[in-house]
């Protein structure tokens, strides 16, 4: 290349298309904000990677090219064949595994640096340790979180003393990186010890942490790869590298922090409380009993209503009812009801779950309305329909101290004349905590898979019509 154009254009051209790369990026994150511009966002972003990737190739001293390639080639074949296959319950598994990769890719160039002993100046070593620090955490933390989500690992490993282990590792990380700048030549031991303790630490900080807040965790590792692949940028002077890590660093910490607060719990709690592996056993339940109905007489009441506002979980999404649901609802807006869809922001197992199933279904952006929305709505409502939720429905957040989800601010449904919950059995939601909104007064349980439920309450309606 460098014999058709001089090394000061290529240098330029190479810039140029880095800084290219970024605006794409940006551009793609600030769409992704919207559920009408998400899919060019992501386009865009995508673009931008792929503008990334091609131009480094054309870097000076850039070398095996085979072994570039061919990493590449089975890297994108794996992950184009994984995100066909995953189900959109499995989406913050695939994040969590996906992100892992970044951060782990974030390490290994730090270790690179390291191994080599090249002879930049301290603070570029300084910023390589820190990077491998971060992207081992991330690496190893994300693995972990991958495998709790998808039920390989299902103990959550406590025992006394714990979080000082935890600590010793993770100092003892921190303690062997600043050796490793302090002495010289970058000995092969300390750097071994060093990537060996920093990957356990990212193990064993996230072994204790419940099964409930693994996706707010999930979330905060996505924030560190975006760190140490920033702090890597550096390493290897690529100023794309540095701007798309500090943009998913940011764009992390602020998912990170929406979600806790969602759920109104400091990040602390989060990282240290064992949230949710009690696994409710769904037996000893609030006093009063759960109230059963069909689902074509459910379906019959709801005809005849006035405003229904409909509040979809993680049930929705595990037994894809959205396209049903939504069938049901169009018939019931031709009679004349009102219809409204009220979303918590942690329905589902991530945040804009919900939305995205509903947009899936062809749901149109208006009948979609945000917790502070409509939470003053369900007092004018007849029925609120509650579909494979539990705990963003769970009123004990609002009253009873002791619960694990006390202060979580949940959706109002038990303030609409009928509450009507669709799901499988008695069981608990993700936090494992007992809901009373099901023993209450104005509820109905429809017991059954949310998509066939949705499909009864279709048949309801057309027996109406005769
Ligand atoms: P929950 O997990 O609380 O409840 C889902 C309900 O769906 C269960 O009670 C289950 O009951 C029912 N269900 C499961 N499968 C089906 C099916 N096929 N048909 C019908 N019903 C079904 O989900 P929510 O959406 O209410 O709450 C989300 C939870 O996830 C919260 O605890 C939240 O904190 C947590 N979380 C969410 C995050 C996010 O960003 N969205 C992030 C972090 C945590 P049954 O088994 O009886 O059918």
């Amino acid at each position: 290349m460098s014999e058709i154009i001089s090394r000061d254009t290529l240098d330029l051209l190479i810039q140029a298309s880095y800084f290219l790369a970024v605006l794409l990026f940006i551009l793609g994150i600030k769409r992704m904000s919207s559920p009408v511009t998400a899919r060019r966002g992501i386009r865009q972003a995508g673009l931008g990677m792929l503008l990334a990737v091609a131009v480094t190739f054309f870097l000076p001293d850039m070398g095996n090219y085979l072994l570039i390639i061919t990493a590449l080639f089975l890297g994108s074949l794996l992950a184009w064949i994984s995100a066909r296959k995953v189900a959109m319950t499995g989406m913050p598994q695939m994040v969590a595994l996906y992100n892992g990769m970044g951060g782990g890719a974030a390490a290994t160039i730090g270790a690179v640096a390291l191994y080599a002993g090249h002879d930049y100046d301290l603070v570029i070593m300084g910023l390589a340790v820190l990077g491998g620090l971060i992207g081992s955490i991330a690496f190893s933390g994300s693995l972990v979180a991958y495998a709790k989500l998808e039920g390989l690992i299902a103990k959550t490993l406590r025992f006394p003393g714990l979080q000082v282990f935890n600590a010793l590792v993770f100092f003892g990380a921190i303690a062997s990186g600043i050796a490793l700048l302090a002495v010289d030549g970058y000995p092969f031991e300390l750097i071994t010890l060093f990537f060996t303790l920093s990957l356990l630490a990212g193990i064993t900080i996230t072994m204790p942490i419940g099964g409930a807040d693994m996706p707010v965790v999930i979330s905060l590792y996505n924030a560190l790869t975006g760190l140490a692949v920033a702090f890597e940028g550096f390493v290897l002077d690529n100023p794309a590298m540095i701007i798309a890590g500090i943009v998913v660093g940011a764009a992390g910490t602020l998912l990170t922090q929406l979600m806790a607060k969602a759920m109104n719990r400091p990040l602390s709690n989060v990282l240290f409380a064992g949230f949710g592996d009690t696994g409710g056993s769904g037996e000893e339940g609030p006093g009063g009993t759960m109230k059963e109905t069909e689902a074509s007489d459910a379906a019959i009441t709801m005809a005849y209503a006035d405003k229904v506002i409909i509040v979809p979980g993680y049930g929705l999404a595990v037994a894809q009812a959205q396209h049903k649901l939504w069938e049901f609802c169009e018939r019931l807006m031709e009679r004349g009801v009102e219809v409204k869809f009220a979303i918590h922001p942690v329905a589902g197992r991530m945040p804009g779950h919900m939305n995205v199933l509903l947009a899936e279904a062809g749901v149109p952006y208006d009948h979609i309305f945000d917790l502070e929305e409509i939470n003053s709505e369900f007092d004018g409502a007849d029925v609120a329909l509650v579909i494979g939720a539990n705990d963003v429905v769970n009123p004990d957040a609002r009253s009873k101290k002791d619960s694990p989800i006390f202060g979580m601010p949940i959706l109002n449904v038990d303030h609409a004349d009928n509450v009507m919950v669709v799901k499988r059995g008695r069981g608990t939601g993700f936090s494992g905590v007992e809901n009373p909104l099901f023993f209450a007064d104005n509820t109905q349980m429809v017991f059954g898979d949310a998509q066939e439920v949705a499909g009864h309450f279709i048949q309801g309606l057309k027996s109406l019509d005769g």
